[in-house]
C-alpha cells in the first residue's frame, strides 16, 4: 500500500518529499487550482522517507485516506512529466491557517 498526499498539501507543496523519494514518485501538479503534489502509487515503495520531510503532515499511509489515494492516482499521469519544483524552507509558515507545523 503507498502512502499518499492529502489535502493538506493544497496551496502549499514545501517540495522537500520530492527530493528524498528513493524512487522518484513523488509528483508536483496542481489540483482543485492549488499547487499540490501526488504520490505515484505504481512506483511508491512504502518505505516512509518522505513522511518526516512535510513539515505539516500532508502525507499518510494510502490505507488511512482511500480517498486521497485514489486522488494521488488519479493525477500521476498529468503530474509525471512535471519538472522538480524549488523546495519551500520547512519553516516558512503555512499558507493555509489551518494548517500547523509539525516539525
Ligand atoms: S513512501 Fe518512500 S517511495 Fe513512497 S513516496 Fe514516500 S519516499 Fe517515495
Amino acid at each position: 500500500m503507498p502512502h499518499v498526499i492529502t489535502e493538506k498539501c493544497l496551496g502549499e507543496r514545501y517540495g522537500a518529499c520530492i527530493q528524498v523519494c528513493p524512487t522518484e514518485a513523488i509528483h508536483a501538479t496542481q489540483h482543485k487550482g492549488q499547487e499540490f503534489s501526488v504520490i505515484d502509487p505504481e512506483t511508491c515503495i512504502d518505505c516512509g522517507a518522505c513522511v518526516p520531510e512535510c513539515p505539516i503532515g500532508a502525507i499518510v499511509p494510502g490505507d488511512d485516506s482511500p480517498e486521497w489515494l485514489k486522488t494521488n492516482a488519479d493525477l500521476t499521469p498529468q503530474a509525471k512529466s512535471s519538472p522538480k519544483p524549488a523546495v519551500r524552507p520547512s519553516n516558512d509558515p503555512p499558507r493555509n491557517p489551518k494548517n500547523k507545523l509539525v516539525k
